[in-house]
């Protein structure tokens, strides 16, 4: 039900050799300066194509793994590193169920159920049965809605979306929010783009809900008349959806009301009866985030066939679950989204699926042990010490801002002060004694998950904020801010080289784990996140004439991220990424200014000046080869830009870039025209 992450936790990611032409150096070099520097392209200009010059050589001889749809330098190593720790660490559990305690016996069956290909083909649909059955019962329109709620608790996205999270008023209050969704491709644009390429994967979309629903049982001919039906009806739906970029900004999505004004706006939904069948028949306020979509998706389903309602159900429930199904249902489910959607040639092996699915139901079980292993010593305060430089810069920089008045630049310091930060793994874990689990099922096992999950989160609606909860697991290799809580969250599994390491020099760790920090603080001065006072509240502390400043400012990077073009004619969506755009650039600018206090005569290596060392560390974190595929999702749908303007956007807006490079204005790296915001 709440997705994993809502839509207010900034994320930082979604995830022929050429040899250097370097003098050999007299003396060895150390492993980590071996390995920028066989990463590089030295024979490529700097100020042309940094990206190139700084992950030429990696890219070179980098192939896409045939099950990734995308392989970051950076990220994709370590959570491969990462899943195999887990592997080995969930195939003792199930070959020792007994061994230790209830939470190892439970991530043990878990991932032995998950391995039985025999038990999954034999158990079919058993498991799902029960929630057809209901789907194929529902003979009156009414009682669509609290079967719409079950399986939104279960995982299928049908009609609409309901996340949990604080009032953007009142932050400590946590409310339910509703938001658009129901889709079954990733984004709106995938049913409204007439261009070729997008009719065509329509129509494969339409052949493949009929594959689906084949295997499930329909005849040939029922199933495609069927999923003709479906992709008519998730047109019309999506044609109610906003753009993704106006969920952006949060006082856009922020229409709070109570039962009686949501009843009122959207009569003919049975809103009690939805919030009965979650568990939460009292809930009396609630946001919803686009009024507009919420009341068209209402009347679509109002005026729409109560068979294609039910087809539509049933897709949906069969395709949250085809992943965790017998072969026939996984193969299709790839053949789909796997290859055509994001570009995964080769479905992952079982067992990097298992540990996946593992660590999706009870993450902060895997996690403690993760962390155990991996995150000893003094990691955590050396962690801190380097956010703290972080912090301490970007007070510098607000110090020296001249667009901004004294007293907008004050209540800004206020909320620097207040930033919370939390590191490695949280301090109270998640429960899992009332998830049940077996040993022989599972799509059972996970059904139990999802509704532990959505159980765990709805139990939070009315309550007050728990400051304990962490959005992210120990062991992924990602950060996120949180604007309502004013917290910056850096999980173990990101605290690792090459982003962060004792045995690495300074450049290397302010260069990318600094940047990586200076992005998730500078994302509560985004856009988005400076609408949110030092408290979390969504009220306005900016003075008119800092806003006015702040939104030209923001103007210039939105243009820049515009003009890139990420594969012919499709172009970077400069409002979509705006946000992440502004916090890669404060990010790089901040990291750079704590590291040159830290370490103000740090030597280079190999005939890079230690300033050139700290941009090339910035940008090889973001080295990356991807599928035209996941390219292209990631365009349309994901707030993130794709890696390479990630490097080449920020570092040509920097001064101490051009310098370090010397690069003239008017190349690529060094354009006339420069953005600065933090
Ligand atoms: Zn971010």
């Amino acid at each position: 039900m709440p997705a994993l992450l809502p839509l207010l936790v900034l994320s930082l990611a979604s995830c022929g050799e050429k040899t250097a032409p370097v003098e050999a150096a007299a003396d060895p070099l150390p492993d980590w300066a071996n390995a920028v520097i066989g990463d590089m392209d030295r024979s490529a200009d700097p100020c042309q194509d940094f990206y190139r010059y700084a992950c030429g050589g990696w890219m070179d001889r980098t192939e896409l793994p045939a099950d990734k749809p995308s392989w970051t330098r950076s990220f994709s190593v370590i959570a491969d590193q990462n899943r195999e720790f887990l592997h080995q660490l969930l195939e003792r559990a199930a070959a020792e169920p007994d061994a230790k305690d209830a939470d190892w016996a439970r991530m043990g069956h878990f991932y032995g159920a998950c391995m039985d290909v025999d038990a999954i083909e034999k158990a079919g649909l058993t498991d799902l049965q029960p929630e057809l059955d209901r789907i194929s019962a529902l003979a009156d329109a009414r009682d669509l809605w609290p079967l719409v709620g079950e399986l939104g608790m279960i995982g299928a996205d049908v009609l609409f979306t309901g996340e949990v999270e604080g009032d953007f008023l009142d932050p400590q209050l946590t409310i339910l929010h509703l938001g658009p969704g129901g889709l079954g491709l990733p984004d709106r644009d995938y049913y409204l783009k007439d261009d070729p390429a997008s009719k065509q994967l329509l129509a494969d979309y339409e052949k493949h809900v009929a594959a689906i629903l084949t295997l499930a049982g329909d005849a040939p001919e029922a199933a495609a008349a069927s999923a003709s039906a479906i992709v008519a009806f998730e047109t019309k739906l999506a044609e109610t959806h906003p753009p993704r970029e106006e969920l952006r900004d949060p006082s856009k999505t922020y229409h709070r009301l109570d039962r009686a004004g949501l009843e009122e706006q959207v009569p003919s939904v049975d809103w009690g009866a939805w919030l009965a069948a979650q568990g939460i028949p009292d809930v009396t306020t609630i946001n919803v985030y686009s009024p507009e979509a919420t009341k068209g998706m209402a009347e679509l389903v109002r005026s729409t066939d109560l068979d294609v309602l039910k087809a539509y159900l049933r897709w949906h429930l069969l395709s949250a679950f085809a992943p965790q199904l017998g072969q026939a249902f996984f193969d299709e489910d790839h053949a789909f989204y796997g290859v055509k959607v994001y570009g995964q040639q080769e479905p992952e092996p079982r067992w990097k699926r298992c540990v996946r699915a593992t660590s999706r139901a009870m993450g902060e079980v895997l996690g403690r042990y993760f962390v155990e292993e991996k995150f000893g010593g003094d990691s955590k305060e050396r962690a801190l010490a380097m956010v703290e430089d972080i912090e301490q810069a970007f007070g510098e920089g607000l110090e020296q801002l001249d667009w901004m008045d004294e007293a907008t630049r004050k209540v800004a310091l206020e909320k620097r002060d207040a930033l919370g930060n939390k590191i490695g793994y949280p301090d109270k874990w998640r429960d899992y004694s009332g998830l049940e689990v077996t040993a022989d099922d599972h799509v059972a096992n996970v059904l139990a998950a999802r509704r532990h999950e959505a159980r765990w989160w709805l139990d939070q609606v009315g309550k007050p904020h728990d400051p304990t909860i962490w959005y992210m697991t120990p062991q992924m290799v990602n950060a996120y801010y949180h604007p309502l809580f004013n917290e910056m969250v850096f999980p173990a599994g990101i605290l690792q080289p090459p982003f962060f390491a004792a045995s690495q020099p300074g450049t290397l760790n302010y260069g990318a784990m600094g940047s990586v920090m200076g992005h998730e603080l500078s994302h509560g001065f985004d856009d988005s996140g400076r609408q949110f006072d030092p408290h979390g509240r969504m009220v306005q502390w900016w003075s008119d004439e800092a806003v006015k400043n702040f939104e030209e400012r923001a103007a210039c990077v939105e243009r820049q991220f515009d003009g890139f073009e990420a594969q012919p004619g499709l172009h970077v969506n400069g409002k979509l990424t705006l946000g992440e755009d502004i916090a890669d650039l404060g990010g790089v600018r901040t990291a750079y200014r704590a590291w040159k206090k830290r370490y103000p005569d740090e030597a280079g290596v190999a005939g890079l000046t230690a300033d050139q060392l700290f941009f090339v560390a910035y940008a090889q974190a973001w080295c990356t080869v991807s599928a035209p595929e996941y390219e292209k999702m990631l365009v349309t749908s994901d707030p993130h830009a794709p890696a390479r303007f990630r490097v080449i956007g920020p570092l040509s807006n920097l001064d101490e870039f051009h310098e370090a490079f010397s690069c003239p204005v008017g190349t690529p790296m060094h354009p006339e025209n420069t953005c600065e915001v933090w």
